[in-house]
């Protein structure tokens, strides 16, 4: 069965949610297709820790701000799915659940949308599948011959199931941190290991600080003047409150990246082998970006070349989310709206009146 409409949003995370808002405000017709049962996207999915990185207030979508989680400067990823849940209902966005896109391909002035579901007839496309479907491991010697636990971020849910093992975390970013200072608060035998020494945000940064920073770039690169640099220039690590603890109390200390694994453990450049039960990688996303292979899109890394949001060699297809490469900030709760919006617009008049 084929249907007709003039958008196919592909994911219902944050970023598709968004994209939906401005749609509609546009009175674009349009449908969102999630893979997921549940609405919330890759939140659904996160260690039970997981603080965000910036308060309530300023972790919003367009529209409607994100309310206090009571008790809780930095809401966990819970309040999130909640809030994207009422999100989605407020704004009556026609988001169709458990159907999984396979691809998307040309089909004269249309593209053509082919999901486990049926296939859709659209006038455009904007993906926003996200990242998380995609966990990245980097090729690391030894990694076949290791006899223990391996896991990416993607399957850590909490320290219990670590009990009485000697674990490692690679990796020096902001889920590697939270995941070393979940494992350290708990008293498990942790390796933290990271490429170069950990580099933490000011304490006083948070997610808004980041998206301000992101915004001032944005504008200076448009002004003409001096690149500020992205936001990955302040550091790799907000200190949210559990990892600032952990770092304070001397419980995060890092050491160089391991240069094999073996089948007991991990070996230093030194030649010396640290036994261990389980490595987790923290090492990553690539962005999901399947469905689009038929189109045969340029893109250096596993991306899409864009200019905005839109795909360079695609106008009908647009992307949200992923990194900065489509927008700012695109990648958060609060940097999204912005660029759904524009992508929304540039739709709007490719569609005409
Ligand atoms: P997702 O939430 O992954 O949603 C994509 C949706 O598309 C999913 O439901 C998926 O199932 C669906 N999908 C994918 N492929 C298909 C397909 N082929 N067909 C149909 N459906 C498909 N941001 C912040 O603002 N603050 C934070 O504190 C913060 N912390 C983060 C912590 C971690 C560990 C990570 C990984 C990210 C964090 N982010 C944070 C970044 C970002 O906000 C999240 O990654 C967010 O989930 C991205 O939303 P999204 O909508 O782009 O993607």
């Amino acid at each position: 069965m084929t249907r007709s409409t003039d958008v196919v949003v592909i994911g219902g995370g944050q970023a598709g949610l968004a994209a939906g808002y401005h749609l509609r405000r546009l009175g674009i017709e349009h449908v969102i297709l999630d893979a997921q049962a549940a609405p919330g996207g890759a939140w659904q999915h996160t260690w039970d820790s997981l603080r965000l990185f910036s308060p309530a207030a300023c972790s919003s979508l367009p529209g409607r701000l994100m309310p206090i989680q009571p008790g809780e400067t930095y809401p966990d990823a819970r309040h999130v799915v909640e809030y994207l849940a009422d999100y989605e209902e407020r704004y009556e966005l026609p988001v169709q659940r458990g159907v999984w896109v396979d691809g998307v391909h040309r089909d004269g002035t249309h593209l053509r949308v082919e999901s486990d579901a049926g296939d859709w007839r659209a006038r455009a496309v904007v993906s926003a599948t996200g990242t998380w479907t995609r966990p990245f491991i980097p090729a690391v010697p030894g990694r076949r011959e290791f006899a223990g636990r391996q896991l990416h971020t993607v399957q850590y849910k909490s320290p219990a199931e670590f009990a009485g093992q000697r674990v490692v975390v690679v990796g020096g970013g902001n889920s590697g941190a939270q995941i070393a200072a979940d494992l350290a608060h708990a008293g498990i035998d942790l390796t933290w290991v990271t490429q170069r020494p950990p580099r933490y945000l000011a304490d006083d940064i948070d997610g808004r600080a980041l998206f301000d920073h992101a915004t001032a770039r944005r504008r200076a690169l448009h002004a003409g003047r001096t690149d500020t640099g992205g936001v990955a220039s302040l550091g790799d690590i907000v200190a949210v409150p559990p990892v600032r603890a952990a770092r304070d109390a001397g419980l995060l200390t890092a050491k160089p990246m391991f240069s094999r694994l073996t089948s007991v453990g991990v070996q230093w450049a030194d030649g010396t082998v640290t036994e261990v039960d389980a490595v987790i990688w923290c090492t990553g996303f690539r962005p999901a970006l399947a469905p689009f292979a038929a189109l045969r899109l340029r893109g250096s890394r596993g991306h899409i070349t864009t200019v905005g949001t839109r795909a360079a060699d695609e106008p009908r297809l647009h992307l949200l989310g992923y990194g900065d490469w489509t927008g700012p900030a695109s990648a958060t709760l609060i940097g999204v709206g912005r660029p759904a919006r524009d992508a929304a617009r540039e739709i709007s008049a490719l569609l005409g009146p």
